[in-house]
């Protein structure tokens, strides 16, 4: 069996920035990525780096930003002002929003996206909503480590169920 549409793969990775080399994240063989093959649930360039690829192969890819989360973007950082931060009593409490910390936010549309905190003025937070990994160029080495045939159920939700997968 090798990797093409419709396989459920499990595979382990170690992900780096392939600038600094530093590891941004890292699977184990007791929790690994599991995934739906082809649905587009992953970067396309990581699905065609291990494409064809049997249980037991490796396979290293190095995708550069603007084809993976994207470049970091000015205009996705945005002064917004205290008091949408206040709490039920109409009172901001700075403790809730340590510098770095990501905090959930909708935008007009009700999407829900997540907003870093760079800074607090006295009436304005400002906010990073680049995704984390925006601007950094990633680095997979990895292996694979399970592959099985999808169910239907899992072809026509367009995800894997069951240990490691949607719970549902
Ligand atoms: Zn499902």
């Amino acid at each position: 069996m090798k990797i093409e549409n419709n396989k459920v793969v499990s595979l382990t990775y170690k992900l780096s920035n392939h600038k600094t080399g530093e590891t941004i994240e890292e699977t184990t063989t007791e929790n690994p990525m599991v995934f739906l093959y082809g649905v587009g649930s992953m970067i396309p360039e990581f699905e065609a780096s291990i494409d064809g690829k049997k249980v037991g192969d490796t396979f290293e890819v190095v995708i550069v930003s603007e084809n993976a989360y994207g470049d970091f973007d000015e205009n996705q950082i945005a002064m917004i002002p205290l008091d949408v931060f206040n709490d039920e009593s109409g009172v901001f409490d700075e403790k809730y929003f340590p510098i770095g910390s990501l905090i959930p936010m909708s935008d007009n549309e009700g999407n829900q996206l997540r907003g870093r905190v760079l800074e607090i003025t006295p009436e304005l937070m400002k906010m990073d909503f680049n995704h984390p990994l925006a601007g950094t160029d990633l680095h997979f080495i990895g292996e694979i480590l399970e592959l099985r045939d999808a169910l239907e159920e899992e072809i026509s939700h367009g995800h894997v169920h069951g240990e490691h997968g949607h719970q549902h």
